[in-house]
């Protein structure tokens, strides 16, 4: 594995591989100038792609939203991700997947008339929350200055790079003792976090955000794994107050599965320690990543 070139991750641009530290996309694309660009992520763990059909639909029903119209599909772009992951030889893997508006050709600004651009890689599994501070639970800050940015102005549905919002309640939280933060929208309801969705088991119903959020794949397995373990579950609007009051509460990402929040606001959450809920819906989450219904095997060389 040291002679692999790819080893620390393996891009796809302009049709070829190529190792992660060198990939470049041109200046001029508009995905990096107008943030004019739809993604998702998938993980790959054990060796396994995790909900991957669900993703790459996501995808696909993003850029029909931006009403781009690439010329790839899901069928080469599910190829491209296999094969970005059979050339980095990882086992647990973060693989990104872009879909940008990509070039003007024309000398004109007219969205229609670019060629859009599709990009990928895979590299090591990222995690929001390290392992080791899930353990103990995270300190999570209800930011104050910033709020998430209007859905009506940039919609959350569609997978974005609209970051503006999210890093600064990254820096809020930072500056008042936290680990990362979630944002009220203008109504001072709460929507998610910087990479993340959020859920409070609160009155005996876990509850995330109906709507003004990214649909995450992780927030959908936790809803269906409620089901499954007779978890009475809802989505519906809540404020600060019953994030605040909640018995538990956990955040969820792709990057990082099911991450225990132990503190709001340095505030204890129910015991200060992950409760059993979390603990019950986390300890399935990883199960599943090993159970057929639900992964898609990487056949490496
Ligand atoms: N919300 C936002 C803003 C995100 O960027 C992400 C993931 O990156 C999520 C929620 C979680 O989505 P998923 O569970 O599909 O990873």
């Amino acid at each position: 594995m040291a002679d692999n070139l790819f080893a620390d991750g393996c891009a796809f641009i302009d049709e070829e591989y190529i190792p992660i530290a060198e990939a470049r996309i041109p200046i001029l694309d508009t995905g990096f100038l107008r943030s004019d660009v739809t993604y998702d992520v998938v993980a790959v763990w054990n060796g396994k792609f995790f909900r991957l059909e669900d993703h790459l639909n996501r995808l696909e029903k993003g850029w029909n939203r931006l009403r781009m119209k690439p010329n790839v599909g899901k069928e080469e772009i599910r190829e491209i991700l296999f094969e970005c992951v059979r050339r980095s030889g990882l086992r647990n893997a973060y693989v990104e997947m872009i879909m940008s508006r990509g070039i003007d050709e024309h000398g004109s600004r007219d969205p229609r008339r670019f060629s859009n651009k599709f990009y990928a890689y895979a590299i090591p599994y990222i995690w929001i929350v390290k392992p080791e501070d899930q353990e103990p639970g995270i300190h999570l800050v209800i930011a104050e200055k910033a709020i998430r940015i209007p859905a009506t102005a940039v919609d959350p549905t569609i997978k974005n790079f609209h970051w503006g919002d999210l890093t600064r309640g990254l820096y809020e939280a930072y500056d008042r003792g936290g680990y990362t933060a979630v944002l009220p929208d203008s109504d001072g309801h709460i929507t998610e976090g910087p990479g993340f969705n959020v859920f409070v088991y609160h009155e005996g119903t876990l509850i995330t955000p109906a709507s003004g959020v990214l649909e995450g794949i992780t927030r959908r397995t936790v809803l269906e794994l409620a089901e499954t373990l007779g978890i009475p579950a809802e989505l519906s609007e809540f404020g600060a107050d019953v994030l605040k009051e909640a018995d538990e509460v956990f955040i969820t990402s792709t990057a990082g599965g099911i991450m225990p929040v132990a503190k709001i606001n340095g505030k204890t959450i129910g015991t200060g320690k992950p409760g059993k809920i979390t603990t019950l819906i986390r300890k399935r989450y990883w199960e599943a990543h090993d159970e057929n219904q639900w992964t898609t095997p990487v056949e490496y060389t």
